[in-house]
């Protein structure tokens, strides 16, 4: 009797824990062809651009050219190029915290990923994930490992394109079908993106706006790792090196703002890198925290569900370590859409010559 008692409430506890499980595979039959831009006559895409409403207002530019496109030798009235006209527009360049490096991961997620996850565990740092919706789709459980984890996701669009080479409806097809994977992966709608390549303009601008995306930059050339050439252009000392000096130049001279920088999780030579920078923001007592954390943005997802884990953060006067990571409200189900304004903060940052270099290496990631 009684072990007839344990075996029903072992068998009641499997139930109800299969009930609560998240996905851990999704179907990737019901999404695009990974790595290429999304058809724009899909009916799924047909739908969001039907929910998304008249796109005509958006500022109308040629399309640029190329991946990522190369500057045009002259610059276009209102377009506002990131990368080439050194103008960020309201995009956030800066994490809004002194003595903060906002800790950026992008092109995740990978088979390396869970290597940085144990790092930043052991080490309490909390991070950003600027995820590819094609990752997504083939490594969902690191996405949520990430979350349990206490981490802040966000989108780096479905097939890393460079968004400013796009029509309105690529983009949103880019953006929207990243954002499902990982709604349905974790139940959080993204609100921050990163655009590929730093690729961005006024008319992208508009697009991410309506769709209620926050698009966040870096900080400046000297802020981009570089962790994409070891192995590639330059060797470990070199990436060091150089990194070493900006953090230097800016313990120096920190100011009232934090920044981020331009960091990967998407293959050992970018983690590897990853674990030898770190340790050089932690020895000069710098905070780290994720976007949620440097944006003080307690809803950092745009259905809500969470609240920033942070380490160090805004605004805080204790040790890099901080907070645990917090854990995560419960997941919310299917897509909605729903739109958010977007926020702004405007600094100025000199990225172009680091694209034009990076461009003639042809394996940048960026
Ligand atoms: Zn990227």
């Amino acid at each position: 009797m009684v072990k007839i008692a344990a075996t029903s409430l072992t068998v009641l506890f499997l139930a109800i824990s299969a009930a609560n499980a998240q996905v851990t595979k999704l179907d990737p039959s019901k999404y695009p062809e990974i790595n290429v831009v999304p058809p724009v006559n899909s009916p799924q895409v047909q739908t969001w651009l039907k929910e998304l409403g008249d796109l005509s207002a958006a500022p109308k530019f040629p399309l640029r050219v190329g991946a990522p496109p190369e500057c045009a030798p002259k610059k276009i009235e209102g377009e506002c190029v990131w990368t080439c006209d050194n103008c960020p527009a309201d995009d956030i360049t800066v994490c809004n915290a002194p003595n903060t490096w906002g800790l950026t991961f992008d092109d995740g997620p990978s088979v390396e990923t869970p290597r940085l996850l144990n790092y930043l565990k052991t080490n309490k740092l909390t991070a950003s994930f600027f995820l590819i919706g094609s990752n997504v789709i083939q490594h969902p459980e690191i996405v949520q490992d990430e979350v349990k984890d206490g981490h802040h996701l966000a989108s780096h669009t479905w097939s890393h394109s460079a968004l400013t080479t796009l029509t309105n409806e690529q983009i949103v097809a880019e953006m929207k079908w990243t954002e499902l994977a990982v709604m349905e992966a974790t139940g959080k709608k993204l609100k921050y993106m990163r655009p590929p390549y730093g690729d961005i303009n006024n008319r992208v601008r508009f697009i991410l706006k309506k769709m209620g995306y926050i698009p966040v930059d870096w900080t400046g050339d000297e802020f981009d790792t570089n962790d994409w050439r070891y192995t590639v252009s330059m060797t470990a000392p070199q990436v060091i090196g150089n990194f070493t000096k900006s953090l230097d130049a800016y313990v120096a001279n920190p100011g009232t703002k934090g920044f981020y920088c331009l960091e990967h999780d998407v293959s050992k030579p970018v983690v590897d890198m990853a674990l030898q920078l770190l340790p050089l923001g932690i020895a000069r007592k710098l905070n780290f925290a994720s976007v949620a954390g440097c944006e003080n943005d307690a809803n950092p997802y745009q259905n809500g569900v969470a609240p920033p884990a942070t380490n160090g953060t805004p605004g805080a006067t204790g040790s890099a370590g901080g907070a645990q990571p917090t854990g995560t409200g419960p997941s919310t189900g299917g897509p909605k859409i729903v739109s958010s304004s977007a926020g702004s903060t405007s600094f100025s940052v000199s990225v172009g010559l680091a694209a034009a270099a990076a461009a003639v290496v042809g394996t940048m990631l960026f």
